[in-house]
């Protein structure tokens, strides 16, 4: 008796162990929503190592104090939204599209923009 591959495997591109790098930042379909992400805020793609890396690169980055927030949510949001997606696949065999994973982002984060200016 081994550990069976299939187990440890990402489940959404079955290339991978799964680990938390990989789950959120190096799947490709986490890939291609950061990649949207920055083609939003319209800066060159970071490439992250961690999920702390994330934050610490936020804390570098020389925009106002406002844009950083909307910049925290629309990571927080992102995180949260591959999470339930990857969840979403496992469990209930229910893949959602880049293009729709997008727009769910992006009215998460107008929401919450309209939230907290109101
Ligand atoms: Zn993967």
């Amino acid at each position: 008796m081994g550990i069976d591959l299939h187990d440890i495997l990402c489940p959404l591109c079955s290339n991978q162990s799964e680990d938390v790098e990989h789950t959120f930042l190096k799947c490709s379909w986490a890939e291609s929503l950061w990649t949207r992400i920055s083609q939003w805020w319209n800066i060159p793609t970071p490439n992250f190592e961690s999920i702390l890396g994330i934050f610490e690169w936020l804390d570098k980055c020389r925009e106002t104090e406002l844009t950083k927030e909307i910049m925290k949510t629309t990571i927080i949001a992102n995180i949260n939204l591959i999470w339930d997606h990857r969840n979403g696949v496992i469990f209930d065999k229910k893949e959602i599209s880049i293009d729709l994973a997008f727009v769910c982002l992006q009215e998460q984060v107008a929401f919450w923009i309209d939230v907290t200016s109101a």
